[in-house]
């Protein structure tokens, strides 16, 4: 089965063409449309077996991207199809579901309408993922269109871990709630820590730290709470997100600094998290190398996110009723030995135990990390999103 999957951001769209066998799967072709709408747009392509096709094309819109890419995909040179119909069904990224997605489907009319009545929601996101369905549909009609949205797997969370302290009728009448994202790297990794354990029955917190990051409680399959918010604001500090904050800074920033509402929202969503505190940049590496240096703010950015994130397990042991596995993931979780052993250090009371050789040590698809008689269970599992959105597109269409 060949399964295209596409994640369109409002000015980029990325692919990845994947073949799932029984056996076997592979990525066949991926490739990024960058600068879509912009001057200078450009598409890089890659094939399994190393071809590779980069190229400066105008691009107005996302129908010319997705024309160009499935010219690529068919190309004699640089291509790995012969001809679209052996595409079974391509897969969207989309990130907010609302309360109406509790699982992926496939696109039709109402369900696109469904997408476009989460736009207040994600009003940055939705819109450019439906550009991408839409710019699908018109290249590839017939063709299964799947959405595998971001909040879906959250959507198990029990009300009172969803719900708001504010008065009730803002829910009723703006659906003002957590939904909680990366719910496709959570999904991902905690079913292949059940699996190493062979523990359907599983407590399990996910650490999905990368740029963005989010931490999830999931008991037996299911997410019974998530740091990430209405929107994907909330939670441990980011890259350049500012995480939990109190509320009443951002009437207090309006009020003070003389700022609109969304100049506040571009403060804290842009220019805040790891580049705001350091000053230094939003990138954990440069963070590490800076606080080598001696340099304080870099060492504080570091601390405070391995602090919120330490605070963030011990919560969420306290929902769970237990503790049986933590999993890091994603670009930070994956690679940053110092940073899980930072956030581990003060948890030996919950029986968190690392083995200091296999954490320092080299990381496969995944890798136990904790000690042997470590009462909790610690991986490092390498999230793969696309392949995720890949297998739930397959599973419909069959
Ligand atoms: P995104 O949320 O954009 O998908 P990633 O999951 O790729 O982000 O994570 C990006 C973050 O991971 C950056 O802060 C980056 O510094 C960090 N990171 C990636 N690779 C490494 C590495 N080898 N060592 C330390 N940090 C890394």
């Amino acid at each position: 089965m060949k399964i295209l999957v596409v994640n369109a951001g409002s000015s980029s769209l990325k692919y990845q063409l994947f073949g799932l066998e029984s056996e076997k799967r592979s990525v066949l072709a991926n490739g990024l449309c960058e600068r879509i709408g912009i001057d200078g747009s450009n598409l890089k392509h890659e094939t399994e077996d190393g071809r590779v096709y980069n190229v400066e094309v105008e691009m107005s819109d996302h129908t010319v991207a997705v024309k160009l890419v499935i010219d690529a995909l068919l190309s004699a040179d640089h291509g790995v199809l012969s001809s679209l119909s052996e595409v079974d069904a391509v897969g969207h990224r989309v990130v907010h579901g609302g309360e109406k997605f509790a699982n992926s489907v496939i696109i039709d009319e109402e369900v696109k309408e469904a997408i476009k009545e989460c736009y207040p929601l994600a009003p940055l996101h939705n819109p450019a993922n439906m550009m991408g369905i839409e710019a699908c549909e018109k290249a590839m009609p017939g063709i299964i269109q799947v959405a595998v949205f971001d909040t879906a797997f959250h959507q198990t969370l029990p009300s009172k871990a969803y719900m708001y302290a504010l008065p009730y009728e803002l829910y009723e009448k703006h659906a003002i709630r957590r939904y909680g994202f990366h719910g496709t790297s959570h999904a991902f990794v905690s079913e292949k820590a059940m699996q190493l354990m062979d523990d359907p029955n599983a407590k399990i917190i996910t650490c999905h730290l990368g740029n963005g990051s989010s931490i999830a409680a999931i008991d037996a399959g299911k997410s019974i709470d998530t740091s990430m918010g209405m929107t994907p604001l909330a939670g441990v500090p980011m890259g350049t997100r500012c995480g939990d904050i109190d509320p009443a800074v951002v009437t207090y920033l309006l009020e003070h600094e003389n700022l609109t509402p969304a100049e506040v929202d571009n403060l804290m969503n842009k220019e805040s998290g790891f580049f705001g505190i350091s000053g230094v940049s939003s990138d954990c590496r440069d963070l590490q190398a800076a606080a080598d240096e001696g340099n304080p703010r870099a060492e504080l950015t570091l601390r405070m996110f391995g602090y919120h994130c330490s605070k963030y397990i011990g919560a969420y042991t306290a929902a769970l009723g237990g503790l049986d596995a933590i999993v890091f993931t994603a670009g930070i979780g994956e690679n940053t030995p110092r940073l899980r052993e930072d956030i581990l250090g003060k948890l030996g009371y919950l029986g968190i135990e690392l083995d200091k050789e296999l954490n320092y040590g080299k990381i496969g698809d995944y890798q136990l990390i904790s000690a042997e008689n470590s009462k909790v269970k610690v991986y490092v599992i390498r999230t793969n999103e696309e392949l995720k959105i890949a297998q739930e597109t397959a599973a419909l269409k069959v």
